[in-house]
């Protein structure tokens, strides 16, 4: 399935740095240069600054885990996540209370 039909039609960040020299980024971070969820798409991962109703928060993470389904990178930014326990957002396919859940499992 084509991403363009599961979100946004825009580039990748990669299409728009493909050298990760050009942005800085170590080479423990340079697989985020393959993130498809780069650029233009990245206002499907994270909530919106004002009220989200769940309808549309629902809607919005289903498109964004869509993405991270056809990610190359989805094993690398899952674990980032879990490593850096980030707090917000959708990293690797997996919601903040999804990473919460793993977390809590692999803790017991
Ligand atoms: S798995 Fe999802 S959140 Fe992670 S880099 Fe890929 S598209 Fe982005």
């Amino acid at each position: 399935m084509a991403i363009a039909a599961l979100s946004c039609d825009c580039k990748t960040f990669t299409d728009a740095y493909p050298n990760k020299e050009d942005v800085g980024l170590s080479d423990t971070e340079s697989w985020q240069l393959r993130a498809l969820c780069r650029g233009n798409h990245a206002h499907l991962f994270f909530p919106p600054s004002t009220f989200e109703p769940k309808e549309s928060r629902l809607r919005r993470e289903a498109r964004a885990k869509a993405i991270c389904n056809v990610c190359p990178v989805q094993q690398e930014c899952a674990a980032y996540a879990m490593e850096t326990k980030e707090l917000f957002g959708i990293w690797g396919g997996y919601s903040e209370s999804e990473r919460k859940e793993l977390v809590a499992v692999v803790n017991s």
